[in-house]
Parts: structure tokens; sequence; C-alpha cells
């Protein structure tokens, strides 16, 4: 049995956590490779950085200060020297880079490169405490496993066939000698040798990579809640968590905001149909939610319902969109040249709307102005506006479903933006005004969940 555990922010976030993910690994028999996350707030820390540009020393002495409580509070002997000894010699790499990046004019290469150091110091940390604890183990950073990414900084993705082969050389070797390795998260290398990061929460994809590319038997997801619940638990006091799901349902939740798995989570595992485990650091007997190749044969029309906000509507008006379906093909790869991701596309008579991260849209806009289609009539944005996601098995084949859905949301008083059904054999999405839409989702658990 080999499987792949990954540990989120909050379960390396204080000197508890720690102990409680070390608990959780020493305890369990099987061949393993832990991926870690950052400290909770390192990122956030490092992102702000950027934008403020303190003295690389002060951020150092942040940094210096946190991590030494923790080693000190956790180790001891040789362990402890080795491990201050690890985490200065990083930090002061770190303060190069950040010299490096004050001297450079704006740079999204220069800044992915800072922004995976919270990932690093986790595995020096984590595997210090394991070897501690008599476990052999290993930190590894993403460069050394040859976790290969591609595509642009904060947006990347990885190249599975690359990854296996190199992981077939890094990693296996280590687990067949009974050596625990503790692997990065949130980032690959690309074939410049550059950092690239998968985007924030990014840890979940890069251990559900690992898992496709060493052939995993289990994927576990290790956070600071039950599972993968009915809603978030902070908008929803009274969510609980889903015992099963399948993987289109997990899929469509985490892409549309369902914060607890990062978007592209569920595709590497789902590929190699290899199980992923939700469950909670800080209760680990739960029973946590299994997610698998599986209909879950519930009779529940909505199982869970998430939601994603800083979105946008645009839409561009033109009498020929219909007769013309060129314009349409030449639109949207317009669009989809400036935009990261597409929530929704809709179109009518004369109109294409198309649902975008409210960012993008400046982006967007100059490239569709570019196009100098003088078929085009007029432009408008909506900004704004959330999308919710409700997912359920049964939503789309149940007469009516969307009927008590809508009613469930205009008794909100809120007004829906614009409706994707259909496409999704388990989702069914629409757009409201953002200042509405935790009333919505608690309406719609309220109604089809309980609680
Ligand atoms: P980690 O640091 O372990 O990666 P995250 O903060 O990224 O944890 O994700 C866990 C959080 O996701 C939970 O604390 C919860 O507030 C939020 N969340 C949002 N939607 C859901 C959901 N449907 N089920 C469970 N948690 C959710
Ligand atoms: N540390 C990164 C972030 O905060 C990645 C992760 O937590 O998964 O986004
Ligand atoms: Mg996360």
């Amino acid at each position: 049995m080999i499987k792949v555990m990954k540990f989120g922010g909050s379960s390396m976030g204080n000197i508890d956590a720690l102990k409680r993910t070390s608990s959780i690994i020493a305890n369990d028999p099987a061949k393993k490779v832990i991926v870690v996350s950052a400290m909770s707030g390192v990122t956030n820390y490092l992102i702000k950085c950027i934008s403020e540009r303190p003295d690389p020393s002060s951020m150092i002495d942040h940094l210096k200060h946190k991590y030494h409580t923790a080693v000190q509070d956790l180790l001891s002997g040789d362990h402890f020297k080795v491990c201050m000894q690890e985490i200065d010699t990083s930090l002061s790499a770190l303060s190069e880079q950040l010299k490096i990046r004050w001297e450079a004019d704006s740079d999204p290469v220069l800044e992915d490169r800072i922004f995976c150091w919270g990932e690093r110091l986790s595995a020096i940390l984590l595997s210090n405490i394991l070897a501690g604890r008599g476990i052999s183990s290993v930190a590894m950073s993403s460069e050394e496993a040859g976790i290969i990414a591609e595509g642009t900084p904060t947006n990347g993705s990885a190249d599975l066939e690359l990854t296996h082969a190199n992981l077939s050389r890094t990693v296996i070797p280590l687990l067949d000698k009974g050596i625990t390795p503790v692997i990065t998260g949130y980032y690959g290398v690309n074939n410049n040798g550059n950092p690239v990061t998968f985007g924030r929460g990014g840890s979940d994809y890069s251990g559900s990579v690992i898992a496709n590319c060493i052939d995993a038997d289990c994927y576990e997801v290790w956070t600071d809640v039950d599972g993968f619940m009915t809603s978030d638990p902070r908008i929803v006091p009274e969510a609980r968590t889903v015992d099963e799901m399948d993987y289109g349902e997990a899929a469509e939740l985490a892409y549309f905001g369902a914060k607890v798995l990062h978007p592209r989570t569920v595709e590497p595992v789902r590929q190699k149909s290899i199980p992923l485990i939700v469950k909670n650091t800080f209760n680990p007997d739960g029973h946590g939610t299994l997610v698998r190749n599986q209909k879950c044969n519930s009779t529940e029309i909505v199982r869970s319902v998430a939601s994603k906000g800083d979105l946008s509507i645009i839409k561009i008006y033109s009498s020929e969109i219909v007769y013309n379906p060129g314009l349409i093909s030449r639109l949207i790869a317009s669009v989809s040249e400036a935009a990261v991701n597409t929530y929704a596309i809709s179109t009518s008579l004369s109109t294409l709307a198309v649902v975008l991260p409210t960012p993008a849209i400046p982006c967007v806009l100059s490239k569709l102005n570019a196009l100098h289609e003088n078929q085009i009539e007029k432009m408008t944005v909506k900004n704004n506006v959330s999308l919710i996601c409700c997912v359920g098995d049964n939503m789309i084949n149940t007469f009516g479903v969307a009927a008590k859905v809508f009613s469930t949301v205009s008794a909100t008083g809120a007004n829906v933006e614009m409706i994707s059904e259909g496409a999704s054999d388990v989702a069914l999405n629409f757009m409201v005004p953002s200042e509405m839409a935790e009333d919505v989702i608690r309406s719609i658990h309220r109604k089809f969940i309980g609680g």
C-alpha cells in the first residue's frame, strides 16, 4: 500500500498542529509520500511583501522568529542543530532573491520564485520533526523530486508524463528503502528551471499529481474540517460532512468555489481511479469524505452547494451572433487569450455572455477591441457577481428541480443574472449579485439539505 498524504497550512500552522500532523504520519504503517503546504499565513505574508517591499532583513527576521520558535519547541539534539541550519540557509537564499526582485521591475517569474519558499521551509521543518521521532525521512523540493510544470506564473499545471518519469527515479527508490519523502506542494519547475506555482491552494493539486505519477493506492488530503461538507461551514454553520462523493461532484464543487480542494485536484487522481479521502488533522478518527469513481445512490437532490465570487459577466451584442458562427469562435478565442478561466458561456439571438474573473476584464476588453469587429454593436460588463453551484447526482434528471431552486432564490430577493444548466450532469450553476450570495447559499442549504 502506497499513499500520498497532503497536509495543508492549518495542519502545519503551529506547534500543536505540527505535533498532530507528525503523529498521524507516525501512526500510519503504509509507505507514504508526504506533501506539505506553507505554514498558515506564510504565503499570504510573502505575497503581501511583494507589494509592500519591506526591507529584506526585517522580512527575514520575521520569518526566522516564526520558524526558530517551532524548531525550539519541537526538536532537540542533532535534529535541532540540523534543522536550524537548514532553515537559516533557506532564509539567506530567500533574502538574496528578495534583493534581486526589489532591484528588478515587476516580474511574475521572480515573484513565483519567492512565493514557494513557504513550502520549502515546511518540508525542512516536518522532515526534521519526523526524523526526531525516529522516522527515516527526507525533505525534497519540487525541483529535487522532478515535478515538471508548464504554463504561466501563478497558473501552472503539471506535466504528468515527465513528472512520472522523474518520480520513478527520485521518489520510488526512497519508498523501497523505507524512507518517507516530504515534498513541497504548490509548485513545479518549468523547462527553464523556474518554479511555477499552481495557484492559491495548489498543494492539493501537487499531492494529486504525485499520487497519479507514483500510482499511489490512495490520496489523503488532511485539512482543518471533517471532510468535504454540504457547504462552506464559515457561511453555513449547520453544514455537515458528506460521507462519499463521486469524482464528478467533487470536481464541480472545487472548480466552482469549494475552497477545501484546489480547483484542479480531482483530475490527476480520477485519471488513475485513485480514491481521494479528505480528513481532519484535528479529528483524525473522523470518517472524512471518500471521493471515488462511484455514484452514491443517494436520494438527495442537492448534496452540496458552493459559491465563487469576484466574477463579472461580459456581454457582447451583435445581430450577427447566431447567423455567423465564425464570429462566435473569434470572440471566444479572443476572450481565452486573455482570461485565465471561463466560468460560464451563454448565447442568445444577438448576445454572447461570458462569465470571467473580474481581474481579467480589462485585458479581455482590450483583446476584444483589438479585433476591430465591425459587427460588434456594444459590450457591457456587470461586476460584483457570484456563481452559485448546486451539485448532486439527481440534480438534472429529477423533474422540477430548477423551479424549486429558483423559487428558493427568489424568496431571498436575489435576482438571477445568468443560468447554466444542462451542460453538466451533476450541477446547476447560476449567477447572483455578490452581496446576496451568502443568503442564497444559506436558503438553498436550508431548503434542500436541512439544518
Ligand atoms: P488547508 O490549509 O488545509 O489547505 P483550506 O483553508 O485551503 O485548508 O481549506 C479548508 C477550508 O475550506 C475549510 O476550513 C472551510 O472553511 C473551507 N471550505 C469551503 N467550502 C467547503 C466545503 N464544501 N467543505 C469543507 N470545507 C470547505
Ligand atoms: N501555500 C499555498 C497557498 O497558501 C499553497 C497551499 O496552501 O496549498 O496558497
Ligand atoms: Mg487549501
